[in-house]
């Protein structure tokens, strides 16, 4: 095939390049409010579409069980050295294919099946892979599980010390997908300690306040903490594991050849990038901004008379109580109603929900994405305002048509990837 080496996406496969070019022109024309989300660099992106996706690395730098992995090393130590350097890390494995794998690895490494584990209630903010029935943690694992006071709505430290004493897990597993609060890592620390766990702290959501400080560490408390890399630490897709030296070894193992085969290479090399953002200094001031943003979004909110979980917000994200009783709609129908005007959140269980996960009394918001196209807090206040109208007369078309006006002409200001998005040309591609 002469043009295999050569010819453009465009031309070699229209119907998935109008799709991405789509999603492009989606991503930039829309406000992007989903906490777990953000948008790479142009580095990383491209870091990302290179030639190491044909490369197989099975083992570690200097340990391979392939030939001809020099370059393959470069970034893969290159990722380590930053990865470490940022949180203050003994050891980094940059391996994992995401959060879900980085966290599988660290329950092998600390546990045998049929071992008691404690997680955070999935309701009340934690995650699938803290023991949910369905998922590899729960299937393997016994599992006890903690939450939120029901009048603060925030972790409550003496009933998870409580069901520490009562359940003894062999690991305690604190981070969150849905907690807008700062956790008491070195709280749940001592409490692990106590009954005798080891504890792994997943800082999926909050990496990136962790790494520049504006988020009390969980590294000097727990024996493992892993983490995503996409939130709001702004890299790749992908999983991290951070560990003591003494567990390294044991991490590795269960990294490779224990839950996993070759490395994403290409990724790995979009890790190192985005690490090596992340320990500039702007990163810290781009995290202080996605803080300062979440907090201007809640109070606007908050406001016009919708109710945040919690009161408010620590980080980077905000819980809304859209339901409030009856008073108000469903997460669901919240997250339809935003969407018809271009503005994309999830629907989210709220704690104590009366609602079903699929229908929820939440939505959940976040900043990250939308303050690296640079958006700040006045911003925030438009959007709050545009938010709290459109929830608060879903059915109206002249609101909608209103706010849709309103996110076009605010996204407008803030451009993305130039060179990435190309005119609208048609949806009828087909193969016909
Ligand atoms: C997002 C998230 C994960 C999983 O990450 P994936 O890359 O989707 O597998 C794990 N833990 C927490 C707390 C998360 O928020």
């Amino acid at each position: 095939m002469s043009d295999f080496f050569t010819a453009n996406i465009s031309e070699a496969d229209p119907i998935v390049s109008n799709a991405i070019d789509n999603e492009v022109r989606r991503q930039t024309e829309g406000l992007e409010l989903i906490a777990s989300e953000n948008f790479v660099s142009e580095a990383v992106l491209q870091a990302m579409g290179t030639v190491f996706t044909n490369k197989y690395a099975e083992g570690y730098p200097g340990k391979r069980y392939y030939g001809g992995c020099e370059f393959a090393d470069v970034v893969e130590n290159l990722a380590i050295d930053r990865a470490t350097q940022l949180f203050g890390a003994e050891h980094a494995n940059v391996q994992p294919h995401a959060g879900a794998q980085a966290n599988m690895a660290v329950l092998m490494t600390a546990l045998d099946h049929g071992d008691q584990i404690l997680g955070m209630n999935l309701s009340h903010g934690g995650h699938l892979t803290h023991g949910h029935p369905l998922n590899f943690s729960g299937i393997n694992y016994k599992v006890a599980d903690y939450g939120v006071s029901r009048d603060t709505e925030q972790i409550d430290y003496d009933e998870l010390e409580r069901i520490a004493e009562e359940s003894k897990p062999k690991l305690l597993i604190c981070g969150a997908s849905a907690y807008p609060r700062t956790i008491d890592f070195e709280r749940i620390g001592e409490i692990g300690r106590s009954v005798g766990a080891k504890i792994m702290a997943d800082i999926a959501h909050i990496a990136g306040l962790v790494a520049t400080g504006l988020h009390p560490s969980p590294v000097p408390h727990c024996e493992f903490v892993t983490t995503t890399t996409h939130k709001t630490l702004r890299g790749p897709r992908g999983g991290l594991i951070l560990c003591r030296e003494e567990f390294a070894a044991d991490v590795n193992r269960s990294v490779f050849p224990g839950t996993q085969g070759g490395p994403l290479v290409h990724i790995i090399a979009a890790k190192a990038v985005a690490f090596g953002e992340a320990l500039r200094d702007d990163f810290k001031i781009y995290q202080q901004q996605i803080i300062d943003n979440a907090r201007v979004l809640a109070t606007t909110l908050s406001d016009a008379g919708l109710r945040l979980v919690s009161g408010g917000t620590d980080n980077h994200l905000v819980l809304v109580d859209v339901f409030m009783d009856g008073k108000g709609i469903t997460g669901k129908a919240a997250e339809k109603a935003l969407g018809d005007v271009e503005i994309t959140v999830n629907k989210n269980t709220i704690p104590f929900d009366t609602q079903k996960p699929f229908i929820a009394s939440g939505i959940r918001l976040g900043t990250p994405a939308l303050t690296t196209r640079g958006m700040k807090e006045a911003d925030m206040r438009l959007i709050g305002k545009m938010i709290a109208s459109v929830i608060q007369d879903p059915e109206s078309e002249e609101v909608k048509a209103r706010v849709r006006r309103d996110v076009a002409e605010l996204t407008a200001k803030f451009p993305m990837y130039p060179d990435r998005l190309k005119e609208p040309h048609g949806d009828a591609v087909s193969m016909s």
